[in-house]
């Protein structure tokens, strides 16, 4: 049994497990990314984390994933810009451990490093072609044509996310306006479901969050839409509206007919598949229309560490 290190490096803290290449994790650890320390801080704690895990496990290892956010140079393991860490332009994180650990290190954004976990590990296996579409407070993507990640010329393709379904809508993160994440985002989404509520005073969802906004998440929304609440199952049916309508864009682009959605908010489950995919079979090119299928991701809660290390297996 071959074995790889999985790193999911996020902006507050660093997951690190140890995987076999069947998939399963056999030891994981959490370490505090400390990421106002600067670059040098935030390098020296995912060092002693793999450290740490690999004196508790002692089994040989291929290599080091890494899954971060930001713009990543896969080549050069350089990670550009990642959001809400300090200081942090253009860092090489790649170098700094394959020297320390003197084994290959492969470093991908971290929707792209989830693409390649489902096409090793996931519901992608089946499929030669996909669209990785991750929802969570950003939305991202990663896409696999042929069974090879679609990297683009500056290694920035897939960021479906920020494609424009109203150019007269809100202003996304990216400056942009009416992107996706700016319907689909998590953040953004409580604050449409918050002003929403304000017209639906009698919606289940302000007795679950008792009229705090800290309490609204995406899973006390679906505990209403469970419930029947029609405006939650109305926010549910209109974000899959706006996602399967970017989702035919994409597909009358690049003729991939395949989307698997995870992250945190596809929790919704089945009422936003089920709108998605109505849209998007009714959106897209009439030649595509009979193909196309939106699917939920396989990995879930663990999907960051075993998309990382899916980078190890899908390289040797
Ligand atoms: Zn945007």
């Amino acid at each position: 049994m071959k074995y790889a290190i999985g790193v999911d490096l996020g902006g507050t803290s660093i997951k690190i497990g140890l995987v076999s290449e069947d998939g399963k994790i056999v030891k994981k650890i959490f370490v505090d990314t400390e990421a106002s320390g600067g670059p040098r801080k935030v390098i020296c704690n995912i060092k002693n984390g793999v450290h740490q895990l690999l004196s508790e496990i002692n089994l040989p290892i291929q290599g080091i994933g890494i899954g971060c956010p930001g713009v990543v140079n896969p080549q050069k393991g350089i990670v550009e810009n990642p959001p809400n860490f300090y200081n942090w332009k253009k860092v090489n994180v790649g170098r700094p451990l394959s020297m320390e650990f003197e084994k290959d290190v492969f470093v991908e954004n971290d929707a792209n490093a989830a693409a390649i976990g489902e096409l090793i590990f996931g519901n992608g296996k089946k499929y030669h072609s996909f669209v990785m579409v991750t929802l969570g407070t950003g939305v991202g993507g990663g896409i696999i044509i042929k069974r090879k990640l679609y990297h683009g010329d500056f290694s920035a393709a897939g960021e479906i996310g920020h494609i424009t379904i109203d150019h007269n809508g809100p202003k996304c993160n990216c400056g942009s306006f009416g992107c996706i994440e700016a319907y689909a985002g998590s953040n953004y989404l409580r604050k449409r479901v918050w002003d929403g509520l304000k017209q639906h005073p009698r919606s289940l969802i302000n007795k679950l969050i008792e009229k705090n906004y800290d309490h609204l998440t995406p899973r006390k929304i679906k505990e209403a839409a469970d419930k029947g609440d029609k405006f939650a199952i109305s926010i549910i049916e209109d974000l899959g509206v706006k996602l399967g309508a970017a989702f035919a864009s994409v597909s009358n682009l690049i003729d991939v007919s395949t989307y698997i959605v995870g992250g945190g908010v596809a929790g919704f489950g089945k009422p936003l598949f089920n709108s998605i995919q109505k849209t998007f079979s009714s959106r897209v090119l009439k030649s595509l229309q009979p193909r196309v299928k939106v699917v939920a991701a396989q990995l879930k809660n663990e999907a960051g560490i075993k998309g990382a290390s899916a980078l190890v297996f899908n390289e040797t």
